[in-house]
């Protein structure tokens, strides 16, 4: 009989009471004991819910602390050795050591779950001796059974997997690491199959990206290892994000299931399936249900999709589930009132994509009127979001139909701008800047919290932000800063200011992912067409501007970053909505030059985190981003300064595409990247302006005049001075005033002395 399953559950809570119980334990509200109980009150709740919806096949050990990753590492006892661990149960204090630094010992590095807003730790192996210090699958496994009698099914992170996302070894060791690893993941297994486990999700994600000849011997090696040395247990392989590179190689390893991706992988998989065919001794995890977005999904659609697969693997062998994790998306819908009816109508977050799983297990079972009803309501509830007027606006479509087959050219190139604006704005030698925002204090967050609840009036709060404004112009006079900002203070966060302006888009009142840690975000979701609407940023811009001579740079999130940083409509393409977003952009643009501001950023620090898994794929994606930009920049005059701004520091691969938006100016960060951004720059030419940050603004530390010489001096050793810009490396919205004036303040010396050397 078919049977339906889930990948893993968000761990959050509806209310984020799992992000509130961590940090109420880290900042010494909470004991220990109590953390463990109310960490797994909300792990059982979440088990309990499955278990009332009808699924069949319900993970457990998706569960963490903090982090998945981290948690296998730390079952295999791979702590870094700057944490004092001497072996056994790693403790709470050195766990979320790890993941978040202590005084002595710096955190693990954390970064990007493969192409998801998802961080991970990064495990560091060195010199570290493997033991397996808990069995976590097992503990979780029979917490489900004897508190809930659920015969759940454990998931693990895969050694293909763990040891690819690992840093602290090079390639030629990955056998080593897999004899030292392979034993333990072993026992574990083992141990699961003692205890009457009858499947085991592992998780191989990397088999989606490119892998080598090597990496298909791993693979054998590894489930070879597992078949013969626990050959009772069901291994369920799974992948997820996008199709499996050598299908073939991977549908022969000794599993008894796959799991695939039919949502983000379906026409590699689908074509995978139609060609080979699927053995007939496995069974097959069918991906159907999307666990990254969130819309409702088109429920006649999977099933015809499903029946499809019934041709290559019988019906008691399919097991309808998630596409991946429901991680990754919010935990209900039913808590959202504010939004309109028909975008609630639409809407699918984790509580209700086990409806769907469970709806569309029962229609290849034995359906029944309910089931064809709730399909036939899925579809009427999608159609009527589709034939709204807000995902039919007549003129954005006109006009981004129009603009997408022009060139998005500036009117002279950068040779001749470059003459053109220094001439206009005579700015000296490496000029300096900042990135956007100042200090949010907390009268700046509480001005903004007593206006959101009407304690304050629209004239009230207006002018508490240009009093803020005032302020920092005279501080950035004084410090000798020369192209000004004025500070952001009416922003929260740089994708919902915007969005809360532009039609088309969305904001929940719960609708929280875990971003990394506890840390949670809050995506806007774009819905309908995207419209400009009335101008954004033109009164405090102008405002700023009027309080001094010095120029004043606009400011402003650019289309893919508001992008990547949303949830998506998936009716039109991704290149489509990026468009629709960078006409809107492009008249906040043109109403700020109007407005009389010669210098406009437009900030794409996201760029990359919309970079398609498959390389194939990669420029196209770049091309069209690099597009969205030039839309949203290419109208101005040529003595109009157009700046950008990225955060992150791999760019070798993209410097390319980053020449192609013809900013005049970048900043970017560099203080992270250890001098990598700087090589890249050696072996690639970068012929416009230019600013690399030359202090880590992560850090609330002053960096000294010294430090920030060399930085300068070592750039200037493979940059064109004329083009080169000082800056530090991102926006100082989290620094406290006193600490941001005095390393600026350094800054400003820095370059001085830099300026008499040159
Ligand atoms: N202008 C933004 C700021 O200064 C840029 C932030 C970012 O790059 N993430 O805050
Ligand atoms: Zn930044």
């Amino acid at each position: 009989m078919t049977k339906s399953s889930v990948l893993g559950y968000p761990r959050i809570g509806a209310d984020r009471e799992w992000k509130k119980a961590l940090e109420a334990f880290w900042s010494g509200q909470l004991q220990e004991d109590e953390l463990h109980s109310r960490l797994q009150e909300i792990r059982l709740n979440h088990l309990r819910q499955q278990q009332a919806k009808g699924i069949d096949l319900i993970p457990v050990n998706d569960f963490s602390y903090y982090d998945h990753i981290l948690d296998t590492a730390v079952m295999f006892g791979i702590v870094p050795k700057r944490f004092a661990y001497s072996g056994g149960v790693v403790p709470l204090s050195v766990y979320y050591g790890i993941a978040r630094g202590t005084k002595d010992a710096a955190a693990s590095e954390m970064t990007k779950w493969f192409n998801t807003n998802y961080h991970y730790i990064v495990p560091e192996l060195n010199d570290a001796s493997p033991a397996l210090t808990e069995n976590k699958p097992l503990t979780a496994y029979l917490e489900a059974k004897e508190k809930l009698g659920i015969e759940g099914k454990p998931v693990i992170v895969g050694p293909l997997t763990f040891l690819k996302l690992s840093k602290g070894y090079t390639e030629s060791e990955t056998d080593g690491w897999l004899d030292k690893l392979l034993p333990l993941y072993t026992q574990v297994l083992q141990e699961l199959a003692d205890a009457g486990v009858q499947w085991v999700q592992v998780d191989e994600p990397a088999l989606v990206t490119k892998l080598h000849a090597e990496d298909i011997q791993h693979l054998n090696k590894i489930y070879r290892t597992f078949a013969e040395a626990v050959p009772g247990l069901n291994i369920l392989l799974q992948t997820y994000f996008e199709s499996v590179e050598h299908y073939n190689d991977i549908i022969a390893l000794p599993v008894q299931g796959i799991g695939l991706d039919f949502v983000h992988g379906l026409e590699g998989n689908l074509q995978s399936i139609q060609t080979f065919g699927f053995p007939a001794d496995k069974v097959l995890g069918a991906g159907i249900i999307d666990g990254r977005g969130i819309w409702k999904a088109s429920l006649q659609d999977k099933l015809t999709l499903l029946q499809t697969l019934t041709s290559f693997v019988t019906t008691q062998r399919l097991i309808v589930q998630s596409s991946c994790s429901l991680l990754h998306v919010p935990v209900t819908a039913t808590r959202e009132t504010k939004l309109p009816a028909k975008l609630i109508d639409a809407l699918a977050f984790a509580e209700e994509k086990l409806d769907e799983i469970v709806i569309l297990t029962q229609a290849l079972r034995k359906p029944d009127a309910v089931v064809f009803a709730t399909i036939h309501e899925a579809e009427q509830k999608l159609q009527a979001l589709q034939h709204s007027e807000d995902r039919n606006r007549k003129a954005v479509q006109e006009a981004v139909a129009t603009i997408r087959v022009q060139e998005p050219n500036r009117s002279h190139p950068f040779a001749q701008r470059y003459v053109a604006q220094q001439d206009k704005w005579q700015l000296p030698l490496f000029p300096t800047t900042t990135i956007g925002s100042f200090p949010q204090s907390s009268e700046v967050r509480k001005a903004r919290q007593q206006w959101r609840k009407n304690e304050l009036s629209n004239e009230q709060y207006a002018s508490f932000i240009r009093d803020q404004i005032d302020r920092w112009i005279h501080i950035q006079e004084d410090i000798g800063i020369d192209v000004l900002v004025h500070g952001e203070f009416e922003r929260t966060d740089m994708v919902e200011f915007f969005g809360e302006k532009l039609a088309g888009f969305a904001f929940t009142q719960y609708g929280w992912v875990q971003s990394y840690g506890s840390r949670c975000v809050k995506p806007p979701i774009i819905y309908g067409d995207v419209e400009f609407t009335n101008e954004m940023t033109v009164a405090e811009t102008k405002y700023a501007q009027s309080k001094t001579n010095r120029p004043v740079k606009g400011m402003l999130t650019g289309p893919i970053t508001i992008m990547n940083w949303s949830f998506v409509r998936e009716d039109i393409e991704r290149e489509t909505i990026a468009y629709q977003l960078a006409y809107a952009l492009r008249q906040e643009v043109e109403a700020l030059e109007k407005a009389g501001i010669g210098m406009i950023q437009v900030d794409e620090p996201a760029v990359r985190e919309g970079l398609p898994l498959k390389q194939d794929q990669q420029a196209n994606y770049l091309d069209w981003a690099v597009k969205a930009f030039r839309i949203t920049t290419c109208t101005v005059q040529e003595t109009t300064q157009i700046h950008t701004h990225m955060c992150y520091c791999e760019f070798h691969d993209m410097i390319d595409s980053i020449e192609a938006m013809d900013a005049d100016v970048i900043s970017i960060e560099t203080s992270r990247s250890h001098g990598e951004l700087i090589h890249s720059f050696e072996e690639n030419t970068y012929e416009l302006g230019i600013g690399l940050g030359v202090y880590d603004i992560h850090s609330p530390r002053v960096p000294s005049v010294e430090e920030m010489s060399s930085m300068i001096d070592r750039a200037l050793r493979v940059l064109d001075p004329k083009l080169f810009w000082i800056n530090p490396d991102c926006g100082l919205k989290t620094r406290g005033q006193q600490e941001t004036v005095a390393s600026l303040q350094n800054m400003v010396d820095a370059t001085r002395i830099a300026r008499a050397k040159h």
